[in-house]
């Protein structure tokens, strides 16, 4: 990104939500982004998953300029490389898991068999932890377990990048940790470039870099310099239900 801004005018006020963001990421990296309330973390998630696009400056995705793509554009690259997970999970109530999973791939355009939806829906299940409770709906699951619905609903078109806006904010420590270990398991494993909004610093010491946003600003760039590892953390918890 490159002297990126986004402004947003509301009746007769312009508000400078990004005031030219220059950043550089990666492929493969875990980038936490923290800041105050207000500070631009939704508007720069929005504009880097192409949700939305910036009112000036340029964004380079693999060295292609996208801060010009229309909306069918952005829709088309974004359903290939980018998966979002949000803090208040988004599923569908009365729905099952698995469904919930498989709604994605019934707006893909080359919308694959019901028995190859099912089939992956379960695969992404297995992979986040939640394989057994395919066939139970959110109010018959806990947060954290809606939460690993929401990721494996996220990984569905296999996303090169996956955006995380506070996906632990409505989650307690423990559980927090989990979803933590399961972030860091895909990025690890899978290669999945990870950015991850989080207004917690602890939860910001998961990743491998961190930036800091104020009034539209980066103000601070670092690298997190000892990483917190939540697969150790998590066996080091003291037992409690088992999750399956
Ligand atoms: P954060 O996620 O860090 O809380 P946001 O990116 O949501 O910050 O907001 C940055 C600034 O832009 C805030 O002042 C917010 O009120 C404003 N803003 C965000 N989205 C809109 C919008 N759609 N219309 C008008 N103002 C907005
Ligand atoms: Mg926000």
């Amino acid at each position: 990104m490159v002297d990126l801004k986004k402004s947003y005018v509301v009746g007769d006020v312009t508000v400078h939500a990004l005031r030219g963001v220059n950043l550089d990421l990666a492929r493969g990296t875990f980038l936490a982004v923290v800041g105050a309330s207000g500070s631009g973390k939704s508007t720069f998630m929005n504009i880097t998953g192409l949700l939305d696009r910036p009112t000036a400056g340029r964004y380079l995705l693999e060295g292609e300029d996208v801060s010009g793509f229309d909306r069918d554009l952005r829709a088309q690259l974004r359903n290939r490389k980018i998966g979002f997970v949000f803090q208040n999970f988004n599923l569908l109530p009365r729905t099952t898991a698995l469904e919930n999973v498989e709604l994605p791939m019934l707006y893909s355009p080359d919308a694959p068999s019901a028995a190859d939806r099912h089939a992956k829906a379960q695969r992404l299940l297995d992979i986040v932890g939640l394989g057994p409770r395919a066939h139970h709906t959110p109010s018959q699951l806990s947060g954290g377990q809606q939460q690993r619905v929401a990721i494996a609903r996220a990984l569905v078109n296999d996303p090169e990048i996956l955006l995380a806006d506070e996906p632990t904010g409505n989650l307690d420590t423990r559980t927090s940790i989990e979803i933590m270990e399961v972030l860091q398991r895909l990025n690890r494993e899978k290669g999945i470039t990870i950015i991850l909004i989080t207004h917690e610093h602890d939860i910001a010491e998961y990743a491998h870099r961190e930036v800091t946003f104020r009034d539209g600003r980066v103000v601070s760039d670092r690298l997190v310099q000892s990483r917190r590892d939540a697969a150790q953390e998590r066996a080091a918890l003291p037992e409690e239900e088992a999750v399956t």
